[in-house]
């Protein structure tokens, strides 16, 4: 007997779609100026080598704030001017970080700082310094910013226009803030559900989070030589292959084929340096035993050389003493700048002291840097801080953003939110809820808006978010207005350790959610994870934990409907309790209107349309990718002894049902043979046959069936999203080069070859094939 194909299976649940990737982006910018390029050359005649040593310099606001020490600041935050001195009078620093106690400040105070350091910036060395924050899903470290979904919601939507929409926002309100860069978006791939910032990430796979930084690129900085009033420079991370450390523990090494590194990892930087991104962050840590800052392949090579890319590389948090002390490559903090620095890093994110800054002055004077490379990185620099108006314009007065925190933001948000809560399961049709049902609502996910948000929001572990949020529409106030307070009754019976570390719970009163459960009818059980941010986010084990998993256990014994709310950043392992669960809805990290957008869906009003942009695993040491070898899943020869592999997940990537149905016809695509230089038109058409109104994710794949590379049982290559009214047919049509086609080879050569590739969307499949084998330019 033949074992299942349980990939072939999981193929069977995608709702295929079509649209036409490109068509509709405001297209790539070529941002060279000859009057920017003459002006910096003009600055760097005139700078002294200290000078151009500040600019290549970034500094923590803490150090220069008063506090205990260097590394903390008092709220509200003041200058310790003896220390601004040193950094910016002295050192000439060019470039500061971070907001005060990584906590959000108000726009009056960000405006006051920015102001000071400004002036006295320009009065040192008439050049602008440049403010970089982490505004990773809107302004986070503002006060009263509008809070998007996390990246991996904004993955979950498959919809580029939200994501478009979102970055300009984000944008607005930064710049509101008077901050001018920042690190976003986090292009790394969420392959591994064990990694502290999956949820970081827009998903797993790399033309998901190309298409998605694309855009993100496109809202943050515009599509201008010059970055406008309401943009800012976007900075991508982490550079390279940060999301697959085999440990799944952050900033743990990775070990990555060169092949993959180029194929996957690189492929959403290349796109979005394309679309004009100006500056990248670097992996803080090893790929193959070596540490990316001092990977002149890579940094040099590959990224500045190989785009033909004039931006701006900084390296990550403390980065270049993580060479010597970390990670043993040499022996001591010199060493470690002259590596990082002729690698081709540009800035050092330092970050609390100048001794950088002293020693990288001894290595040019010793002639172990040269003033090239020196003069090439300030020119970075400057050039950058020429694109973004900074001489001109170092700070920007509040009154000039009147839309800051307005309804139209909050209504992106929630847009984005509510296309991006994925319905994974739905048996008997039990969503959505009926009018005037008497609902539990309960779990430690219920009356909270730090994990609705999750890390970084208003600080940097998300922790504060309650307080700083005391408006904000936890799930529990959502499901009171909108099903009637009368209907609803509340009990935890789980609750996180709120002052702990993130995973802590208090003693659990299952007993009390039990009894409460004895008069509804239905029971919506809100489980997932508290909030977290890089490495403090480190877990030992993947599966929910187990007080949540013996609340619902308990609840699943009263025999009420037992809906499964997912509150989470990664997906936490819950195979045992899921089949006790009549529905399960998925809501990431869903961001400040998360609760209203879910009691939309759980009440009917909105239908939904999200689908999974990572695999959801069901076992600990079964984690994969959807895009994995063949033989992660082989069949049982007949007749040979019982060597087969079975591939067993909880959910497939780009999974997720709706309230309506979807039906897929009429595959076509433009050329059964094609050549290596051919264009490929695909359309499908996709009906609504049921009774919502609904959107859906078109997803297309291609199998390339045989490759003298082991090729990916698929790999996604377009998707677009469209809404159909009940009834409606609409064609949805991609447009494919065949390069686009094509893998990276033994020789680290993009080649495509020979042979039949199937092209599938939904349930339909049809197989074309390649006439002739050809390598492309890199
Ligand atoms: C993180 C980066 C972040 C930087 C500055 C680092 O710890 O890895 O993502 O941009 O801090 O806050």
């Amino acid at each position: 007997m033949m074992r299942t194909n349980i990939p072939g299976l999981l193929l069977l649940f995608f709702v295929p779609y079509f649209v036409n990737a490109n068509d509709n982006l405001p297209g790539f910018t070529k941002r060279n100026n000859p009057a920017i390029e003459v002006r910096v050359q003009q600055l760097l005649k005139k700078m002294t080598l200290e000078e151009k040593i500040g600019q290549m310099t970034q500094i923590n606001i803490d150090v220069i704030g008063k506090g205990d020490n260097i590394y903390s600041s008092y709220l509200p935050f003041q200058f310790d001017e003896k220390m601004v001195e040193l950094i910016l009078g002295k050192y000439k620093v060019g470039s500061i970080l971070n907001t005060a106690a990584v906590t959000a400040m108000t726009r009056a105070d960000w405006e006051r700082i920015i102001i000071h350091l400004q002036k006295k910036a320009i009065a040192t060395t008439g050049i602008p310094l440049i403010y970089g924050v982490d505004e990773i899903h809107g302004a986070t470290y503002t006060q009263d910013a509008t809070l998007m979904p996390q990246s991996v919601n904004m993955g979950a939507t498959f919809n580029r226009d939200l994501v478009y929409e979102s970055a300009k926002v984000c944008a607005y309100e930064t710049k509101a803030s008077n901050v001018p860069w920042n690190f976003s978006p986090v292009l790394d791939l969420g392959r591994d559900p064990r990694w502290p910032r999956q949820w970081e990430t827009y998903g797993e796979d790399a033309y998901l989070v190309g298409e998605m930084g694309k855009q993100m690129i496109l809202g943050y900085q515009g599509n201008s030589k010059m970055i406008g009033k309401d943009q800012v420079a976007a900075c991508l991370k982490h550079y390279l292959g940060y999301g697959v450390p085999y440990s799944g523990k952050d900033r743990t090494p990775a070990i990555i084929s060169e092949q993959e590194l180029r194929e996957k990892h690189f492929a959403p930087f290349a796109e979005s340096i394309r679309a004009g991104a100006l500056t990248v962050m670097v992996n803080s840590g090893l790929i193959n035993g070596y540490p990316v800052h001092a990977n002149k392949k890579l940094i040099t090579g590959w990224l500045k050389n190989g785009l033909n890319w004039d931006g701006v590389v900084v390296t990550d948090w403390a980065d270049i003493n993580n060479i010597w002390q970390r990670d043993k490559i040499v022996a001591d903090q010199k060493e470690a700048i002259l590596l990082a620095i002729n690698a081709g890093i540009d800035m050092a994110m330092v970050p609390y002291d100048c001794s950088y800054c002293d020693l990288l002055l001894e290595l040019v004077k010793e002639g172990k840097v040269s003033m090239q490379r020196i003069d090439d990185a300030v020119a970075r620099i400057l050039r950058l801080k020429l694109r973004l108006n900074l001489f001109d314009r170092p700070y920007w007065p509040a009154s000039d953003y009147p839309d800051f925190g307005s309804a139209a933001f909050t209504g992106t948000s929630y847009a984005a939110a509510a296309e991006s809560i994925t319905l994974l399961k739905n048996s008997n049709g039990i969503l959505p809820l009926r009018k005037n049902a008497r609902i539990l609502v309960t779990g430690p996910n219920a009356n909270s808006m730090r994990v609705l948000n999750g890390g970084w929001s208003y600080s940097w572990q998300g922790n504060k978010v309650d307080s700083l949020m005391p408006q904000g529409v936890t799930i529990l106030k959502a499901m009171q207005s909108k099903f009637g307070k009368e209907h609803i009754s509340y009990e935890p019976g789980v609750t996180y350790n709120m002052e702990g570390k993130y995973w802590e719970e208090n003693k659990p009163d299952i007993e009390a959610v039990v009894k409460a459960a004895a008069s509804v009818d239905y029971i919506v059980l809100c489980i997932g994870e508290n909030s977290y941010a890089e490495t403090p986010g480190n877990l030992d084990d993947l599966h929910l934990s187990t007080n949540q998993q013996e609340l619902a256990r308990a609840l699943a014994s009263t025999g009420k409907p037992l809906i499964l709310v997912l509150n989470e950043g990664r997906p936490r392992i819950i195979s045992g309790i899921e089949p006790l669960a009549t529905a399960i809805v998925q809501t990431y990290l869903p961001g400040s209107q998360g609760g209203l957008a879910l009691a939309d869906i759980l009440s009917g009003e909105v239908n939904p349309s999200g689908k999974l942009p990572y695999t959801y695993p069901k076992h600990p040491n079964s984690l994969t990718t959807y895009d994995h070898k063949p033989s992660e899943s082989v069949d049982r020869m007949p007749g040979v002894y019982d060597y087969d592999a079975v591939l067993s997940v909880q959910w497939a990537f780009g999974y997720g049902l709706s309230y309506t149905s979807f039906n897929y016809s009429n595959l076509v695509i433009s050329k059964p043979v094609f050549g290596a230089n051919d264009i490929l038109r695909v359309s499908v058409d996709v009906m609504n046959t049921g009774s919502h109104a609904g959107k859906e994710a078109v997803l297309l794949f291609i199998n390339d069936q045989v490759a003298s590379l082991t090729p990916d049982v698929r790999r996604l290559r377009r998707f677009d999203k469209i809404s159909l009214a009940p009834g409606e047919k609409k064609t949805v049509s991609f447009t494919i080069p065949a390069r686009d086609l094509a893998f990276i080879n033994q020789q680290n050569r993009p080649v495509i070859e020979k042979g039949d590739f199937t092209i599938q969307v939904g349930t339909l499949a049809s197989t074309i094939k390649c006439k002739e084998t050809l390598e492309f330019k890199p």
